[in-house]
């Protein structure tokens, strides 16, 4: 039993920031690596044009191979209909749709109004609805820019809030909250998920995807933890989520994440040896000028750390 999720969105969300491509024999052993080290959810790519995100081509190869990888949670982001088809004929147990919450950014991200991408995300539920009851993966609005846009500047909550209605009305399962931009701190994540969960139940919101770009990354993984958020996204070495300063990671560390939530007593699942070894696969797997985050894979465990979760 695990106490708290962590869905691992290095092979989407770090890789599609990357600009070298990782060779997709070396993203297969990187992910089998990530799974046998215990994260029950990989967000293996995204089915978006190649032309557009080169480095995510082989999406549907990946789904293929979280599939063969037993009890393994294989996540995609899709940014529309199309993409959703293509995840549902590859088997993708759980399909992300990203709204920015900014429409000022949805514009510009993928050219459409929220009109638009709340149509489409109907499209998809008719999609999903079609297919028999034991092959429907779960479908999942994002609330990006939740809390705040490099364009629009601040968010109102009640937007936020609003447009989580939306999503559900439309027909997603569930939404999780995003903070793209790094604007987020930890009193906005308590107050906003309570917002979402008065106004679409505590049940259609566990997760949150937070960005470390101005150092509040775990700072806010503490107030989702309190709030009662029970999944946290976070990408292994912090790659991705578009870091624009040396030194500073986008996403937040998995490495990092495993340690503060043992270190607490929450059980995440993790053999940290083995975590330690998947990372290792990455750092061969990419051109060394590509950066590694993490303090606690450099610094390793303290003297006599022990884990929460039972390690082989
Ligand atoms: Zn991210």
């Amino acid at each position: 039993m695990i106490d708290i999720e962590i869905s691992e969105v290095g092979p989407r969300d770090g890789l599609q920031s990357i600009k070298p491509i990782m060779a997709t024999a070396d993203k297969k052993r990187w992910i089998t690596a990530l799974a046998a080290a215990g994260l029950p959810e990989i967000e293996v790519g995204s089915f978006v044009p190649a032309k557009i995100l080169p480095q995510l081509a082989d999406t549907a190869e990946l789904v293929a191979h979280g599939r063969s990888i037993e009890g393994l949670n294989v996540a995609v982001l899709v940014p529309n209909f199309k993409g959703a088809e293509n995840a549902v004929t590859a088997g993708a147990h759980k399909i992300t749709i990203p709204l920015s919450v900014s429409e000022t950014h949805s514009l510009k991200n993928v050219r459409r109004t929220h009109a638009q991408m709340l149509e489409e995300v109907r499209k998809i539920r008719a999609l999903i609805d079609n297919l028999p009851a034991n092959e429907r993966p779960v479908f999942e609005g994002g609330l990006s820019t939740a809390f705040g846009c490099t364009l629009e500047g601040h968010i109102p909550e009640s937007k936020v809030i609003g447009i989580a209605e939306q999503l559900i009305k439309a027909g997603c399962d569930e939404v999780g909250i995003s903070d793209t931009t790094g604007f987020g701190t930890p009193n906005q994540v308590t107050s906003m998920t309570k917002g979402v969960w008065a106004a679409i139940g505590k049940d259609k919101l566990t997760g949150i995807h937070l960005h470390n770009t101005r150092g509040q990354g775990l700072a806010n993984v503490i107030a989702a933890l309190d709030v009662g958020l029970t999944t946290i996204d976070a990408s292994m070495a912090g790659i991705g989520g578009c870091p624009f300063a040396p030194g500073a990671s986008g996403n937040i560390v998995t490495e990092d994440l495993v340690f503060l939530l043992e270190g607490m007593g929450l059980k995440t699942g993790i053999q940290y040896e083995k975590l330690m070894q998947a990372r290792k696969i990455l750092r061969e797997s990419l051109p060394s000028e590509v950066e590694l985050y993490g303090f606690t894979p450099d610094a390793g465990l303290p003297k006599d750390f022990s884990m929460a979760t039972p390690q082989a």
